[in-house]
């Protein structure tokens, strides 16, 4: 779903520049330019040029960028930190790239409300950091917390490590006011809690991907920051026997874990080299869980950690390691955090599926995954969140394959298993979304609910100059 796109000409780059300001446009500065060619997903080979940069700093700025594009014919790319993982902000018709970066302002911590009010170029983190002064808690919590930009977070319905207790980031969404491609700005919810008047429109417009329109102001629900927390390490000999324990884990546990993620053992073999640091019983263990949980004083999380412990050594555990202390939590997460630049270290052709499952239909994509591997002779680490059933398998290039045949071979890799997952009930994308390079699965997995997104698409865009190539 595209039309003919115009070219950017010094006329129209004029007139960007009196909207947002000489310094905030970047033309015909390669290098400069190449900084907003890519995203974490695939590098260079999935780069392509934009032809502006233009760095708003309103969302006023913005409905005049969009008016001008939609009457020259020119796409936009929105861009928050550029950390996604399926292309998604990649240009690839190249035109303006909109990067967001100037609107990083923290507008409203309102405590009453316990509502955030804030632009979307903040990062995740500064805001988690921020409302912790007030003694609140944004849940959100993707692994790029410290990098990626709350707009991105919402346009990719972001998930991370905290989804089993508190929802991805749609969850925490309240209110998006929005530039709609077709050139007005509209608010879709606000500080209230409930609405039952009419659409969901908030819920369309998060995962969207910048296809139908620029957040250019976003109200995030806060809780209470929680107490305190606890880590375990969990160790296992056999794949089966932790990917078993996720469901019993968080059956048998007193309380809903905050986090169980999963790491096997090439991820942490290569994630303890990239860290300078190794977990206990590496040699033995085919897999670990890292599992936390929140408490509101030590006695009560003393007695949630003993009964999983207890759970999970009855079903298979080597052992359980309590992080109840900051430098061993740290050491634990550091490794999973870290996973993907510990595999980037030793292969920077390796690439990120993001398949999600129901929970109970792990074991059956993690043995699909195994078999792929088999098939087609290439090592595939896998770690992910497993409370939730999203998995990450990354195939590693092998040595001798040259990198382009490589895209080629570890794209088809990742077809099959996403393809798997949706049979099992699953999804094609958990968090990181479809971007260009999963949107081929999309009208296959998803069918009439595709055929509606073109209709919504359509009227919310309808000249095609939000994102286009990416979604449809
Ligand atoms: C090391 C690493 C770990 C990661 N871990 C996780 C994880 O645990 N969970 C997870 O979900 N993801 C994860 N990601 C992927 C990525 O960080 C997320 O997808 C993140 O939400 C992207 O945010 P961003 O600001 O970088 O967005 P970008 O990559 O810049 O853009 C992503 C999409 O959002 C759109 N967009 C951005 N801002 C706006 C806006 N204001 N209005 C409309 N559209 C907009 C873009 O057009 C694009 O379609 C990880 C990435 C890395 C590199």
């Amino acid at each position: 779903m595209t039309r003919e796109y115009q070219q950017i000409d010094e006329g129209l780059i004029k007139e960007l520049r009196k909207i947002s300001g000489e310094k905030a446009v970047i033309y015909e500065d390669k290098e400069q330019l190449s900084a907003y060619a890519k995203d974490e997903a695939g590098g260079e080979y999935y780069a392509h040029m934009p032809d502006a940069v233009v760095k708003p700093a309103s969302a006023e700025e913005i409905l005049s960028i969009v008016k001008l594009a939609n009457k020259y014919g020119i796409p936009i790319t929105p861009r928050g930190a550029g950390s996604g993982l399926s292309g998604a902000a990649v240009p690839i018709y190249g035109g303006i790239v909109l990067s967001l970066e100037r609107m990083n302002n923290i507008i409203e911590i309102d405590k009453t409300n316990m509502v955030a009010v804030v632009e979307p170029g903040v990062v995740t983190n500064d805001l988690c950091k921020r409302v912790a002064e007030e003694g609140l808690y944004y849940a959100g919590y993707p692994m790029s917390v410290e990098t990626s930009f709350i707009g991105g977070n919402v346009a990719t319905n972001a998930g991370g490590s905290k989804v089993i207790k508190y929802g991805n980031t749609g969850h925490h969404v309240l209110g998006i006011e929005t530039v709609l491609g077709y050139g007005d700005i509209v608010e879709f919810g606000g500080k209230r809690r409930k609405d039952s008047s009419g659409y969901n429109f908030i819920n369309i417009m998060v995962g969207s991907e910048g296809t139908l329109g620029i957040f250019t102001k976003i109200y995030l629900n806060l809780i209470p920051l929680p107490g305190k927390t606890v880590d375990l390490l969990i160790p296992f000999r056999s794949l089966d026997e932790a990917i078993a324990n996720v469901a019993i884990t968080i059956k048998e546990s007193s309380v809903l874990p905050t986090a169980v993620e999963f790491i096997d053992k090439i991820s942490v073999e290569l994630g303890s080299r990239y860290n300078n640091t190794t977990l206990p019983y590496q040699e033995e263990a085919t897999a670990y869980l890292i599992v936390q949980f929140e408490g509101r004083t030590k006695k009560e999380l003393e007695e949630i950690y003993e009964k999983a412990g207890k759970v999970s050594l009855e079903n298979g555990a080597i052992d359980v390691f309590i992080a109840d202390n900051r430098t061993f939590s740290e050491k634990i997460w550091r490794i999973r955090r870290n996973w993907l630049e510990g595999l980037k270290a030793f292969d920077p052709y390796v690439p990120t599926g993001d398949v999600v499952v129901p929970t109970a239909k792990i074991p059956d994509i993690m043995e699909f995954i195994q078999k792929t591997s088999k098939k087609y002779s290439v090592t595939i680490p896998v770690a992910g969140h497993a409370a939730d059933g999203n998995l990450h398998p990354a195939p590693m290039k092998p040595q001798k394959m040259p990198p382009k045949e490589w895209m080629k071979v570890s794209e088809e890799i990742l077809k099959e298993i996403a393809l798997a997952a949706a049979r099992l009930g699953g999804a094609v994308s958990g968090e990181h979304g479809i971007g260009f390079i999963k949107k081929g699965l999309l009208p296959v997995t998803k069918k009439k609910e595709f055929e509606l997104m073109k209709i919504i698409k359509e009227d919310f865009d309808p000249n095609y100059i939000m994102n286009p190539g990416k979604l449809f």
